[in-house]
């Protein structure tokens, strides 16, 4: 299995659990996931837009046309429990449309977005 770009950057920098891609061989995103890195991007992402209801986290990055993806403008939400590393929940809303996968092209791509500052 080959995980997303920033997991292979970073690599596994701690001793004990393997990290596990969100993205594997740049699926859509699975659930069964821990600490993936393009994953952790966006929740760190998604702390200005975060509500927590005891210790499970909702929280959603917006993004907007100039990513060039469908939706061309919307949200990635997330749902995550304490601190854990785990991604339970993630979906892409926008373009007063039904919800949809979240594609990894689009996950890198508002990953990047936020980790280059450029929010
Ligand atoms: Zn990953």
């Amino acid at each position: 299995m080959k995980p997303c770009a920033m997991c292979e950057e970073r690599g596994q920098p701690w001793t004990g659990a393997a990290p596990q891609c969100a993205f594997p061989d740049g699926g859509d995103f699975t659930a069964d996931n821990w600490n993936c890195a393009t994953m952790n991007a966006l929740r760190y992402a998604a702390e200005a837009h975060r509500v927590q209801h005891d210790d499970e986290s909702l929280g959603s990055v917006p993004f907007d046309n100039e990513l060039q993806h469908e939706p061309s403008a919307g949200f990635v939400v997330l749902c995550w429990y304490k601190s854990r590393g785990c991604t339970s929940v993630a979906f892409v809303t926008g373009d007063d449309s039904p919800p949809r996968a979240l594609t990894y092209g689009l996950a890198n791509a508002v990953a990047l977005k936020y980790a280059g500052g450029a929010a």
